[in-house]
């Protein structure tokens, strides 16, 4: 086995380690390099889905962590197994920790999907550029590599793919950021500061996503969530049959101008497949789906992907979704890496608590044990927070979402933007048009669903949408009253 092991960073792919270890250890070939960790001669240049988990952990004396915990964190099946059935899903896990599986991309649904089962490299140059400044190095991020991440959150800026007619494991040597070898490099074109706002949203969920446990988020206990929030929204009937042109439009207008861009052919089918992709996902007895087609749904139908996980617990009427970290007892290899997150990557102790998987609270007490100072939030939020508070808050960010992911309460996010007139008039041209579909969807769907119910008790019901429209949709309003054969009440 090799001599030198790297630190495996809490956020870079196995395969990117494979490949610093290489280099550390001056190997002849790549084959040798990936004989001596995995026992095969090509595991290690597997970009994806390495397997033969067992032997490189036995091989590395445990100091990569588990195989469950290095398939869940560092290689893309922590995307793909929280939306597969819970039993499939660990014997999955069981499989790649003993060995590699035959025919993986069909088990995981991925063949059937027409998503489409290569995935490219991507890589953000700001990222790359900091840590080779900061590390002498630069790595694959495992957040950048999933297959709905088109941009980078931290740097708020389009990812870069790497186009090549050979997949990675077929190169007899590793691709790395600062050497992609002969690799075309596409940066993602991103049509709009609104479509920047949406790809943030959905490389945020897809993050959330990876946080579950193996099938957390299974097909049933989806559906139970679809069903809920369809119906919630006018989407759906009470007995369950979709709204189609209501979601279709609500789909088209959540994702205008995107369906260009590598690996969202999903949505250039909206419209004669999307309805008949919804109903499977909401059905009683659901079809899987490609994790980006989920994540494509969620985001059209819900403000956040709290709202969509608190859905599927109410819906699913069983226990919560589990996250990966829960139960989890504390392991030297994880104050290890927070310490690192933090004091060499400069990262919030809220920031790095998130990656490793704990809560905030026990990040600070992590930091106590550390000796590594940190200001309380209650005293003083850094410039840092402040900035990424203000970022996500132009987005149209949902703000108990921004608080979460900025580790701040939310009064402070309320306060900052309470002080800024430039940055509400950002967030709401952000918010305004998905919240103006929204309304008129809900409206309209309530007038004729309760026809027989006056309009001053219509506008009781909850979430009926006619205040916000009052305010800032009035024209349609009118008009659709006048459609639906009611005359605005005295006080409107
Ligand atoms: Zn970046």
């Amino acid at each position: 086995m090799s001599a030198i092991l790297p630190l495996l960073l809490a956020n870079q792919t196995l395969y990117s380690w494979c490949s610093q270890a290489h280099q550390l250890n001056c190997s002849t070939s790549a084959r040798q390099t990936s004989d001596r960790l995995f026992g095969t001669p090509y595991s290690a240049l597997c970009h994806d889905f390495p397997a033969h988990l067992r032997t490189l952990t036995q091989r590395t004396r445990g100091q990569l962590g588990s195989p469950r915990e290095l398939a869940l964190r560092h290689t893309l099946l922590g995307y793909f197994l929280p939306t597969i059935d819970d039993k499939k899903a660990e014997e999955i896990i069981d499989l790649v920790t003993e060995g590699a599986i035959p025919c993986l991309k069909m088990r995981l649904g991925i063949t059937a999907s027409r998503v489409g089962g290569y995935h490219p490299l991507k890589l953000c140059p700001g990222c790359a550029d900091e840590e080779q400044e900061r590390l002498g190095y630069s790595y694959w991020h495992i957040e950048h590599q999933l297959p709905s991440s088109f941009v980078c959150l931290k740097h708020a800026r389009p990812l870069v793919f790497l186009r090549d007619a050979i997949t990675p494991v077929h190169r007899r040597y590793w691709v790395t950021p600062t050497d992609p070898q002969d690799c075309k490099l596409n940066e993602v074109r991103v049509p709009s500061e609104t479509a920047m706002a949406t790809l943030s949203r959905l490389a945020r969920d897809s993050l959330e996503l990876t946080t579950l446990s193996p099938g957390g988020l299974s097909p049933a206990r989806a559906a139970g969530g679809y069903q809920r929030l369809l119906r919630e929204r006018g989407l759906a009937t009470s007995r369950g049959n979709l709204r189609v042109g209501q979601l279709v439009s609500l789909v088209r207008e959540r994702y205008r101008g995107l369906d260009e861009l590598p690996g969202m052919a999903p949505l250039s089918s909206v419209g004669h497949e999307w309805p008949g992709l919804a109903a499977s996902l909401s059905r009683r007895k659901p079809q899987p789906g490609h994790p980006l087609k989920h994540l494509l749904l969620v985001g059209a139908i819900t403000d956040s992907w709290k709202e969509f996980v608190q859905a599927c617990e109410a819906g699913c009427g069983t226990a919560t979704i589990g996250y990966q970290t829960n139960p989890r007892s504390t392991r030297d290899q994880d104050l290890t890496q927070f310490k690192q997150l933090v004091l060499e990557e400069r990262m919030s102790i809220s920031g790095a608590s998130k990656i490793i998987g704990v809560s905030t609270t026990t990040g600070v007490q992590w930091a106590k044990r550390l000796g590594i100072t940190y200001t309380s939030r209650s005293k003083s939020v850094s410039p840092a927070a402040i900035g990424e508070v203000r970022k996500l808050l132009a987005e149209g960010e949902h703000v108990d979402t921004i608080a979460i992911s900025s580790g701040v309460s939310t009064s402070v996010v309320n306060r900052i933007l309470g002080a800024d007139d430039r940055l509400k008039a950002l967030r709401s041209r952000s918010t305004f048009s998905h919240r103006k579909l929204v309304a008129r969807t809900s409206f309209s769907h309530l007038c004729k669903s309760h026809s027989h119910l006056p309009l001053s008790e219509l506008r009781k019901l909850p979430g009926n949408g006619y205040a916000w429209l009052y305010r800032n949709d009035r024209t349609w309003l009118s008009k659709a009253l006048h459609r639906h054969g009611r005359p605005p009440s005295r006080d409107s």
